[in-house]
């Protein structure tokens, strides 16, 4: 640890400090550097802890309740690096559940206008691949350069290795802009979601698909929730918390739906063990949460609006 002070047990910081935490990651050849940060998207620097984990903590902003991991992950690149690199398999399997995703993406056939589709967080190509099958002309963007390479060599995909923000595609170019499991990995994702309304054609559409922090599976899960992950989740969200991001990135939010309710943990370590009656709850809990959006994953639609105005800062 370069700066930063135990005491109590509490790890404390100070604006600006770097910290190496282990723990989650002690066998990892890269070592994650933590720093502290503020708000990304209203840029305040009064945050409330929700629950420290693994070396980080998430916590609430006091002025928009945007939820990120304090302190934030610095070496994004190189630790997700490491990450997908011990992945290559593993995108062949995804290859294998094309079916699925195609249904998904048929959806976005009346966006076409120029043909042209992105996904950002595409990852070794999976759903473009098929996105281009459905004849659209794909690109996409990922910061790993071992699932980009793979991309583009095995599959033969126009994928750039880095961020949308350094990939600088041309105004106004894309009918649809999609991710998946991709916002709560974003360093800076109120950048991003100005930059896909910068290159999405006025009326096109932005589709996410990520983690909702006001489910009922974090709730019943506490500690053991699988998405508590400073070293790959740095943003956590919740319906409320998409609305305001895509105000003020300059996007119309068109609808927000969430799925699922889990009971079990599904990770090393975990400790839950669900209650007998928890098949009743759950059952009952997943019809709730189409009702009140406190399933698992938020998905949500966005539109730049047919005349483009500027985020409010
Ligand atoms: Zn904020």
């Amino acid at each position: 640890m370069e700066c930063g002070t135990e005491i109590g047990g509490r790890l404390l910081y100070r604006a600006g400090s770097v910290f190496h935490v282990g723990g989650e990651r002690a066998n990892a050849m890269v070592i994650p550097v933590f720093e502290d940060t503020n708000c990304d998207v209203c840029g305040c620097v009064e945050s409330r802890e929700l629950i420290a984990v693994r070396g980080s903590a998430y916590h609430e902003c006091t002025r928009c309740g945007l939820i990120y991991a304090r302190p934030m992950l610095r070496n994004v690149t190189e630790v997700n690096e490491e990450q997908y690199q011990a992945k290559l398999d593993f995108y062949a399997a995804k290859m294998r559940k094309k079916p699925r995703y195609a249904r998904k993406l048929r959806r976005f056939g009346s966006y076409r206008k120029t043909g042209n589709f992105l996904e950002i967080g595409c990852n070794a190509g999976t759903v473009i691949s098929i996105a281009r099958d459905l004849g659209w002309n794909v690109k996409g963007c990922d910061i790993s350069a071992a699932a980009t390479r793979y991309a583009r060599e095995k599959i033969g995909l126009d994928v750039f290795t880095g961020t949308v923000e350094e990939a600088a595609y041309p105004d106004g170019y894309f009918d649809v802009i999609y991710t998946n499991a991709t916002l709560e990995h974003l360093r800076h994702p109120l950048s991003t979601l100005r930059e896909c309304c910068r290159v999405l054609r006025p009326g096109g559409m932005f589709y996410a698909d990520t983690v909702n922090w006001d489910s009922y599976t974090r709730r019943i899960l506490g500690v053991d929730w699988r998405h508590l992950s400073p070293t790959g989740h740095l943003h956590l969200y919740t319906p409320r918390n998409i609305r305001e991001l895509c105000r003020r990135a300059g996007l119309e939010h068109v609808k927000t739906w969430t799925r699922g309710v889990r009971s079990t943990a599904n990770m090393p370590g975990a400790t839950y063990r669900p209650p007998w009656y928890m098949p009743f709850l759950k059952a009952s809990l997943s019809l709730l949460s189409r009702f009140n959006c406190k399933g698992d994953s938020i998905e949500f639609l966005a539109r730049k609006p047919p005349v483009t105005t500027l985020g409010a800062g």
